[in-house]
């Protein structure tokens, strides 16, 4: 079994566990909202078809990207080893 690791994500607290996403609920702590494809399990994406943990999840789906260190952002891409955003060298 996989370890699970905690990540913070938009300030949220994110599990990914086989392909399921989990959100710590901040209205309810102890809660996780399970979002699993493009569904959240919680009130809020009953109402409204979408919600935030839906959104963090999807980022936390995204694979790691690397931090600039000159301008601290996140790179979308590495682009010939330069940052695409101020265009420094990344190694
Ligand atoms: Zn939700
Ligand atoms: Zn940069």
């Amino acid at each position: 079994m996989a370890a699970l690791v905690e990540r913070q994500i938009q300030s949220e607290r994110v599990l990914t566990v086989n392909g399921l996403t989990l959100v710590a609920s901040k209205t309810c702590s102890g809660t996780w909202h399970q979002v699993s494809g493009d569904r959240c399990d919680c009130k809020g994406f009953e109402h409204r078809g979408t919600c935030r943990h839906l959104a963090v999840a999807l980022e936390a789906q995204q694979p790691e990207r690397p931090v600039c260190t000159k301008c601290g952002r996140q790179v979308n891409r590495l682009f010939a080893g330069q940052c695409a955003i101020c265009r420094s060298s990344l190694d």
